[in-house]
């Protein structure tokens, strides 16, 4: 009884606060004297042309996302909020500030993403895994998606239950239990793991493939000559809290000294690997403050405080949608995600952390 009353303000809560009028309300009668400071992450931008890729955001869409932010928010470069903090309101004399991230190093940001920041002159930090920028590889998330849609093995078995890979939603269902299952073990079991599945599957990968999805060099450059700033998203994208010390400091230092000396400019924020609690600890950010990072964010769904540990930043997920972004970035939404604790639950249906 109480958990259907709790379900049904809850309800009522989301409702109100994606209604645009009591959001401009809200933000007219806040109060409060710090400001209100969102970063958003967002990994793939592009048209859906394929059954086996990662979810990605329709260009048009993330394009109506830059012009609402553009329009209720001052829209700031990751430098900016390190360097600045509380002076961001007396410099733009505005009190609700947005920043754009996108997270792994998808040739689609330069593609699609880049030309729709470059119009609007918004700026953005893109968070690259090194060892992955014009080398041709694909993520291991990638490889197992492409399999499992294109084996021709009908049946997949597991201790957990079988799987009939001649249905597209058990295909769908496969791909999400391997993924959790990768991303809980250590590097070097996964890594194992991964070539076993390799050779069950027995898919031929398009020998292009990992040059037509990740960023090379040039393009990096490119944008960095166009208002786009580049972190640190690791080199090899492991889960730091399941490798060991020695390999997380070549994680950290190394991603740190390829993008420096390609861009010939010091990189100064980094983004955990699937950046969820369990993915980093108290060693890794020391590791990260002792590398001469000047912040690092997580995937934490919320707005930042200005008391927030510049090394546990939190970031919101735009969703695939106007409305999500709209409801999420709202001051009325987190203060009452706040009060009445509904943000996590509610926020793992749209949240695609990679
Ligand atoms: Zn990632």
């Amino acid at each position: 009884m109480i958990e259907g009353f709790k379900l049904k303000i809850k309800r009522k809560t989301i409702r109100l606060a994606s209604n645009q009028y009591l959001i401009n309300l809200y933000n007219n009668v806040s109060t409060k004297s710090s400001p209100y400071i969102i970063i958003i992450v967002y990994h793939r931008i592009g048209p859906k042309t394929d059954e086996w890729s990662f979810p990605s955001l329709n260009p048009h869409v993330f394009e109506t996302q830059m012009i609402y932010l553009k329009k209720y928010f001052q829209i700031i470069s990751m430098d900016e909020y390190i360097n600045l903090g509380v002076q961001l309101m007396s410099k733009y004399n505005s009190s609700r500030f947005a920043i754009i991230t996108f997270d792994d190093g998808y040739r689609d940001s330069y593609k699609n993403a880049f030309p729709i920041l470059r119009s609007h002159g918004i700026p953005a930090t893109i968070f690259l895994t090194t060892g992955f920028i014009g080398s041709g590889q694909l993520f291991w998330w990638d490889i197992i998606r492409y399999m499992v849609w294109n084996t021709k093995i009908k049946c997949f078995k597991n201790d957990i239950k079988s799987y009939n890979l001649s249905l597209n939603l058990e295909k769908t269902h496969l791909i999400a239990q391997l993924e959790y299952m990768l991303k809980c073990i250590p590097e070097s079991k996964k890594n194992k793991i991964i070539c076993d599945l390799i050779d069950y599957f027995n898919v031929e990968l398009p020998n292009d493939l990992g040059k037509e999805l990740i960023l090379s060099w040039d393009e990096v450059k490119e944008m960095n000559e166009n208002g786009i700033d580049f972190g640190s998203h690791t080199v090899s994208h492991p889960i730091l809290s399941n490798i060991s010390i020695t390999d997380a400091i070549y994680e950290i230092n190394q991603s740190k000294r390829d993008i420096e000396q390609k861009i010939g400019m010091p990189v100064n924020s980094f983004s955990y690997p699937n950046g969820q609690p369990l993915d980093f600890n108290p060693s890794i950010i020391k590791l990260v403050k002792k590398s001469g990072y000047k912040c690092a964010l997580t995937t934490k769904q919320k707005s930042v405080s200005l008391e927030e540990e510049k090394f546990e930043l939190p970031r919101l997920s735009s969703g695939l949608d106007l409305e999500t972004l709209r409801l999420v970035s709202s001051e009325l939404y987190q203060d009452a995600s706040y009060i009445l604790n509904l943000k996590d639950k509610w926020c793992d249906s749209f949240c695609c952390n990679i």
